[in-house]
């Protein structure tokens, strides 16, 4: 490549990557030094940003580099900062950066498998990885009728699954000819469990009509009697019954739901049962936490992030069916300039026929470099830390008498309060955030506001949850003596 290219040169590229791979490790080693959540105004950064592109590029980066601490940093919430307790994490750690740069190396676009058979092969070695790293049912793992995908997220996961379920229901007929002729269908979930599934049914032309949202009990678990009742309702009412989705372990509190029982519900009914384990099933590569998974031999689609707990970055969703054959006729669609050799031969699993989108990124390559220098072992001492650590802080707060626990929590998700009125909860909140120190988010349980404290930062040690909790005490102390 000549001088004069406006391409980069290999050795161009190589000095700049440096570069940037230098400002990412930086990154790494100050980022527990900033202020948690941006403190921008909205519109700052739109305003120090040029209008339109410079007319004249530079092969240099050293310039975005400056800009990017000058412009883009003070804009950045620091979901990489061990401090950062807030929702739930998005875990970018330093393989995982590696084998997503691998894969933008690459610049593979994997659709089918004739389009690079190494990224669909990978893929499928590495869910079968995961499945057993969780120790997931048979069913799930390739070579019988089961397998898993990597999907951009749990939305998609959720998605997917209800187009399957509506392949299966109506036999085809809802890919054939839409839904108008079909009895209407009905969709179950807690009232916890995530809004993702009734976008999803809103998508699938179900509507947030279709979807029956059922109470929970004390621990935040659906009502198995009250989910029975409404099932025989609907059916009373003329409507049919397909999907239920499970939530092991919901946003808001980290509460679950009963595989089991809903496991031998959605049998008796003939539902779909999909579960989603987003951001708890992490856990399941430890053995004392695989409980979470009872039953699971009876859901039919499953899904976890290993871009929220397991250290692999955004965005990275592993889903399983038990039979795929529900999810191909739903998502399968061959177009005639798609056709090759490889497809006709059915010995080759084309990843476009799993998914919504037809391109795909090679996902799987920041998978295998996490697995491969973590370990099972590392993994496992990863969540073991942070259950540790959370189990250490919620005991803090059940020691203190101006604060409540809120909701059971068994691994890595605190939900709390200050004995007193939202206001002061939120402004607690809000203070805290405000001073950097710390990012925590909030719910609402039983009517009330709760703060939520999550430990999951592959960064995050004693130390950063010691500090948190002295914060969190002092915020607490100067918001009720203005209260009083
Ligand atoms: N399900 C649960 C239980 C979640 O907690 C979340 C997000 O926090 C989601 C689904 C949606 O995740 P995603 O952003 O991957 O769509």
């Amino acid at each position: 490549m000549s001088e004069n290219s406006n391409h980069m040169s290999p050795e161009e590229f190589r000095r700049n990557g440096y570069a940037v791979i230098e400002w990412i490790a930086r990154y790494m080693e100050e980022v527990g030094e900033y202020p948690v959540m941006s403190r921008v105004s909205p519109g700052e950064i739109l305003d120090a940003l040029p209008a339109a592109a410079p007319d004249h590029g530079s092969k240099d980066v050293l310039p975005i580099l400056k800009d990017m601490d000058e412009i883009i940093l003070p804009g950045i919430t620091h979901w990489a900062s061990p401090k950062f307790f807030a929702y739930f994490p998005s875990n970018a750690s330093p393989p995982a950066i590696l084998g997503d740069l691998m894969s933008s190396g690459l610049g593979v676009q994997g659709m089918l498998w004739v389009t690079s058979p190494a990224a669909t092969e990978l893929e499928i070695r590495m869910m079968d990885w995961l499945a057993t790293l969780l120790q997931l049912p048979k069913r799930f793992h390739s070579g019988g009728n089961g397998g898993g995908v990597i999907q951009d997220s749990a939305s998609s996961s959720v998605l997917c699954a209800i187009l399957a379920a509506r392949e299966r229901v109506t036999q085809g007929q809802s890919n054939r000819e839409g839904l108008s002729g079909t009895q209407p269908l009905t969709a179950y979930s807690s009232t916890e469990a995530h809004s993702s599934i009734e976008k999803g049914l809103r998508i699938a032309g179900i509507g947030s009509q279709g979807l029956r949202k059922v109470g929970v009990d004390e621990q935040f678990s659906i009502d198995l009697v009250a989910l029975r009742a409404q099932i025989e309702a609907d059916i009373a009412a003329g409507f049919r019954p397909f999907f239920v989705s499970a939530t092991l372990g919901s946003t808001s509190s980290g509460a679950f739901d009963s595989v089991v029982g809903l496991g031998a519900l959605c049998q008796e009914y003939d539902l779909w049962l999909h579960v989603d384990a987003a951001m708890f099933g992490t856990a399941a590569a430890c053995p004392e936490y695989r409980w979470i998974h009872e039953g699971l031999e009876l859901a039919d689609s499953y899904c976890f992030n290993p871009h929220k707990w397991m250290l692999t970055n955004f965005d990275c969703c592993a889903f399983w069916v038990a039979d795929r054959k529900d999810l191909i006729g739903a998502l399968g669609i061959h177009p005639d300039y798609l056709q090759n050799r490889a497809t006709d031969s059915g010995d080759v699993t084309d990843y476009r026929d799993w998914q919504i989108p037809l391109g795909r990124r090679f996902r799987a390559l920041k998978l295998w470099f996490v697995l491969r220098t973590y370990g099972v072992e590392g993994i496992q001492r990863v969540v073991r830390e942070h259950v540790g650590l959370t189990q250490m802080f919620a005991e803090l707060v059940c020691a203190a008498p101006a604060f409540e626990l809120c909701a059971p929590h068994p691994f890595n998700l605190v939900c709390f309060r200050l004995r007193g009125g939202d206001t002061e909860n939120r402004q607690l909140m809000e203070a805290l955030n405000d001073s950097g120190a710390l990012y925590l988010s909030h719910t609402t349980l039983n009517d009330q506001f709760v703060l939520r404290f999550c430990v999951g930062q592959w960064a995050t040690e004693e130390c950063h949850v010691q500090e948190a909790w002295t914060r969190i005490c002092e915020f607490a102390a100067s918001v009720q003596s203005t209260a009083s």
